[in-house]
């Protein structure tokens, strides 16, 4: 049997140190631009608490973390993904 060892992994708001699994993961994409979950290049973090992705200053820490300027679009989809993500039921919480 393989264990499976957590991927611990920062979150860009609170610094609080999380299972990968439990954070959603912002990527700057070489070619795509910014993603969620998937791409390659710069990844930010953050945790499922509403204090983080609700932080007035959640979008100058991310633009600092991945490095690049994020336009007003970019919040329309990461609070509709942090929402769907938010629904997800907690397995063994
Ligand atoms: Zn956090």
């Amino acid at each position: 049997m393989i264990q499976q060892i957590p991927v611990m992994r920062i979150c860009i708001s609170c610094r609080k140190t999380y299972d990968r699994k439990n954070l959603l993961k912002i990527t700057k994409d070489h070619k795509e631009g910014i993603m969620f979950h998937k791409g390659m290049g710069r990844s930010a973090y953050i945790c499922k608490s509403r204090k983080c992705y609700s932080d007035s200053k959640i979008k100058k820490k991310l633009q600092k973390a991945l490095k690049t300027s994020l336009g007003p679009e970019f919040i329309e989809i990461f609070e509709k993904e942090i929402t769907s993500y938010n629904d997800y039921p907690n397995k063994g919480i």
